[in-house]
């Protein structure tokens, strides 16, 4: 008999779970089964059309930091649309004014994000003496050791709320920035890291990506992309096919789906944390505690699309991270069509904008008619727009973004000790998803592929 793998759920993770399961078998030894709960691929990779908008109700696109997307997207027969130049210039909303975060440090210093005491701090940090506990630390708490308290508060809280709808002052650095964690460890200081990755990639004849990967979607969105990866697959797919049952019975793993009992050898779970808790509360109790903590706030995405006017009156650039002290309950926002020109009629312009998260709960529960008035009184108050926006869409996701706050590794650890305890008794289990290596696309593609590969 041929050996069988069910893959649990049908985003990037399960499907690239049950790509990476047939590159290493072929159809002859393994059957593949993808079972989503939902009537549609893509998970949180949703693309909404509405005339000539297109709008990302998830992820915006992907960074392609990660070697296996190139790979992903060769099988999905896509090309793959790197954004607009424009997405390097990055804005910061404080005190209620747009200002440019410039690159160049005279320019930056000009910009009127820190005041002359804080910039004076910010040239101290090669000076900082590197962290020795080995407990975690926030983002916050980290920005402010090296930083100082003043970036911390203006820079990286509005980063970590624009990027995680999270809260900078829980959020934990080494779980959730474990590049920024490392770069201190190696170098002894964020600016002599910068100078010396800076240099390498000089002297090596530089990179089109940079060190934060390059952004990329597709021309029919990012959802296009899972959809594709779902037909091309050579594996079955059922969606509206929820699993409600995982257990194993001493031979094999037991699967119910939609009420219908499945068996097989080996199962990939590539659900979300809350759904992942749920199913494995009986077979791996430790991991599903562990899984239980994970806090995933309340997100909803506010979609604009003005006229010309409004192009014009806003930057070119990727959008503004938000300062919260600001008086504006946004948390960020995108401007999507100087990313990606096709999300818009011509000469038009798509901003979305984040509420909710970690820090505003409250704001995720206004109605759609108040957070539609809510996004579009701060836009037009920021960018002095003359005229209301045309097409309005919002998309909630009441369990958005899975927070990797204080005590995230030792969580991670717990389930992947509790899994690893549960393979030695009962081979077969593989667990794939954002909620422990990475919260990104991008991250959770490569272990959906790991999974799938049983590299795990
Ligand atoms: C608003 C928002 C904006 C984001 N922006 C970005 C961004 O710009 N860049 C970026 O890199 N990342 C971004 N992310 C994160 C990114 O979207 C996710 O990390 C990624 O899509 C997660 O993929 P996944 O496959 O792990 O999980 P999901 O996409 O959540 O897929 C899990 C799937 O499992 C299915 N499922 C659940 N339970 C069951 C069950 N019992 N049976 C069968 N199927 C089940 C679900 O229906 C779902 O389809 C964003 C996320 C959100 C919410």
């Amino acid at each position: 008999m041929r050996e069988r793998l069910v893959v649990v759920g049908g985003g990037i993770a399960g499907l690239a779970a049950a790509h990476a399961a047939r590159a290493a078998k072929p159809a002859s030894e393994l059957e593949i089964l993808l079972l989503e709960a939902d009537d549609q691929l893509g998970g949180k990779a949703r693309s909404y059309r509405e005339d000539d908008w297109l709008v990302e109700e998830g992820p915006t696109g992907y960074l392609d930091t990660e070697p296996v997307m190139d790979r992903l997207v060769a099988l999905a027969g896509l090309t793959k649309r790197p954004a607009d130049k424009a997405a390097a210039r990055r804005f910061l909303v404080r005190d209620g004014v747009l200002r440019e975060i410039e690159a160049h440090p005279l320019k930056f210093f000009a910009s009127g994000i820190l005041s002359p005491f804080a910039l004076a701090r910010l040239t101290l940090e090669p000076f900082i003496a590197k962290r020795v506990d080995p407990t975690e630390e926030s983002a916050f708490d980290f920005a402010a050791r090296r930083l100082g308290r003043q970036a911390a508060e203006r820079l990286i809280s509005p980063m970590v709320l624009g990027v995680y709808a999270g809260d900078a002052k829980r959020i934990s650095l080494p779980a959730a920035f474990p590049k920024m964690a490392e770069l201190e460890r190696e170098y002894g200081s964020l600016v002599r890291a910068l100078i010396s990755k800076k240099r390498k990639r000089t002297s090596s004849g530089g990179g089109p990506a940079g060190p934060g990967g390059e952004l990329c979607s597709f021309d029919d969105g990012l959802q296009s992309f899972l959809r594709a990866l779902g037909e091309r697959g050579e594996f079955d797919v059922r969606t509206s096919s929820p699993v409600d049952l995982l257990a194993h019975d001493g031979e094999c793993w037991r699967v119910r789906s939609a009420g219908e009992p499945l068996r097989a050898d080996r199962v990939v779970l590539a659900t979300e944390a809350w759904t992942a808790k749920t199913l494995l509360t009986d077979l791996l109790p430790d991991a599903a505690r562990a899984l239980a903590e994970i806090h995933v706030p309340h997100v909803a995405v506010v979609a604009l699309g003005y006229g010309p006017e409004a192009a014009q009156l806003t930057p070119r650039g990727f959008g503004a991270l938000i300062q919260r002290s600001g008086g504006l309950r946004s948390l960020g926002v995108l401007w999507d069509t100087n990313l990606f020109a096709h999300r818009g009629p011509n000469d038009s312009i798509l901003m979305r904008a984040m509420v909710g998260g970690r820090t505003d709960p409250e704001a995720a529960q206004l109605s759609d008619d108040e957070l539609l008035t809510l996004v579009e009184s701060e836009l037009a108050r920021l960018l002095h727009l003359p005229a209301p926006p045309t097409f309005r869409h919002v998309k909630r996701w009441p369990l958005a973004i899975p927070q990797y706050e204080l005590g995230h590794l030792d969580l991670a650890r717990r389930v992947r000790e509790d899994l690893a305890r549960s393979n030695a008794k009962r081979p077969g289990l593989q667990l794939a998803g954002n909620y422990l290596d990475g919260v990104a696309f991008a991250k959770a593609a490569a272990s959906g592929w790991r999974a799938g590969a049983g590299e795990q």
